[in-house]
């Protein structure tokens, strides 16, 4: 491994399924190895951890049904352990780890408290992080497993953690820049620790963000985010098959793109990636002969429409007064409880005598529960009428609201299909729109036909 000058760093991300056994890490291995610029490496936890450690976490369950996803989480990590040809150390350093979480899952609080729920859930990503740096050390990379905890401070929100970006600078130069001329950090998404030294966590997907920020904090120029597809489509080729690859896109699509539903992406990726101009790249780890997309701030082209995203699960929201009429304060009064609970309001529109929004309703997520509260407290005041089984569907691009005939081609192309909302105007790359969840994907079918085939 040769030394490196550091102006050209490069942080590179795996995902679940990259990390998901032996042979997929053996090819991280390899992508790892052949760029000598990479010397981070964040990782997810291996592919179905996470969603078992959920699971410990939020569910009430016997001891015995406990166990038994401990033994799934366990079968899946030694499968991999397996395979390592010198695994005496790693193995006790994965015993220890089981233990711990073995600890936590059987502890009476756990599903009650958020603290433990995080400790809980920040399993995963270290166990993989070990397995990956020691599959690593196999081909001869100089790597280290390194623990992201002492670098990616937060505050003490658990469960959806905010990065605390100047503490996580100054740990980042002090702590990882001086040894990575000569060592290849493996560390973990996802997780942090709060000033208390309390492990937190970024929320579901939250490796991508870890990437961003860590090549922020380091002055990398790039970050590559390694997953199971070969980059960013028109549209999610599970919808339609004529969905293509894109080689570019610029940081404020890619942002739009993850917020209006992409899954690839981490919502919060860009905001360090466009804060820096770092150059972010999603390929896939399977296929890197492939290529995949470039997420640059400026790019070569600029079209009308760049791609088409669908978020399923979404309730839409209609709070009515008559007192509305010229009454001030009454925007103000619902967006402060929606607030108090967290919520974030994508669509808006106004009326008189009312105001329609949605709002993110995945099942058995927090969101839900917090929906829940938040119409309580809302129908205190007004009337709350919810209506749901809608997905929003967002057209992205650029200079969408001052070219003229953006949105006719759009509205040609859906005239068949009721729009209960249309969201357009307040930003240059979007419009999106609400429809029945039945006809979502005929919804984005036949723009994706109109736009791009
Ligand atoms: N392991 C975490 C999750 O599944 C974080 C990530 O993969 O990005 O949500
Ligand atoms: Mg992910």
């Amino acid at each position: 491994m040769s030394n490196i000058e550091l102006n050209s760093l490069n942080v590179a991300k795996f995902g679940g399924t990259s990390v998901a056994n032996f042979a997929a890490m053996q090819n991280c291995a390899n992508i790892i190895k052949n760029n000598p610029n990479t010397r981070v490496v964040v990782v997810s936890a291996s592919a179905g951890v996470t969603n078992l450690l959920v699971d410990i976490a939020h569910t009430a369950m016997s001891k015995d049904q406990i166990k038994q996803k401990l033994v799934e989480i366990k079968t899946i990590q030694y499968a991999i352990l397996n395979e390592l040809a010198n695994s005496e150390e790693v193995a006790e350093k994965l015993e220890s780890l089981l233990a711990s979480l073995t600890d936590l899952a059987l502890h009476e609080e756990i599903i009650h408290s958020a603290d433990l729920k995080d400790s809980l859930l920040s399993h995963g990503e270290r166990m993989s992080s070990l397995l990956f740096s020691a599959v690593l050390k196999q081909i001869d990379v100089n790597a280290e497993n390194f623990d992201v905890r002492n670098v990616l401070k937060t505050d003490s929100e658990f469960g959806k953690a905010t990065p605390q970006l100047e503490a996580i600078k100054a740990a980042a130069e002090q702590i990882m820049l001086p040894s990575l001329v000569n060592t290849v950090f493996v560390t973990q998404g996802f997780i942090g620790s709060d000033e208390q030294g309390n492990t937190t966590t970024l929320g579901r997907g939250g490796s991508d963000f870890t990437a961003a920020l860590l090549a922020e904090a380091l002055g990398a120029i790039s970050c590559e985010i390694w997953t199971d597809v070969i980059g960013v489509y028109t549209t999610d080729p599970r919808i339609t098959d004529a969905a293509r690859p894109l080689p570019e896109l610029s940081f404020e699509e890619a942002a739009e793109m993850a917020t209006f539903g992409a899954k690839v992406l981490h919502p919060a990726t860009m905001e360090p990636a466009l804060r820096q101009d770092i150059k972010v790249f999603v390929g896939s780890s399977r296929e890197p002969e492939k290529g995949g997309t470039w997420i640059v701030r400026d790019c070569e082209t600029e079209p009308a429409y760049r791609a088409i995203t669908r978020r399923k699960e979404q309730v839409m929201v209609t709070v009515k007064t008559p007192k509305m009429m010229y009454a001030q304060g009454f925007l103000q009064k619902v967006f402060t409880i929606i607030a108090k609970h967290k919520l974030s309001v994508d669509l808006v529109t106004t009326s008189e005598i009312s105001v329609a929004f949605t709002l993110d309703n995945p099942a058995n997520s927090v969101v839900e529960q917090l929906n829940r509260a938040t119409l309580e407290e809302l129908s205190q005041f007004c009337d709350v009428l919810v209506e749901d089984n809608y997905d929003l569907v967002t057209v992205v691009g650029n200079n969408m609201h001052s070219e003229a005939g953006v949105s006719n081609r759009i509205f040609d192309a859906v005239a068949e299909y009721n729009l209960r909302m249309i969201c357009y105007g307040a930003n240059p790359h979007n419009l999106s729109l609400l429809v029945n969840a039945s006809a979502s994907n005929d919804v984005v079918t036949s723009l994706h036909k109109a736009l791009f085939e």
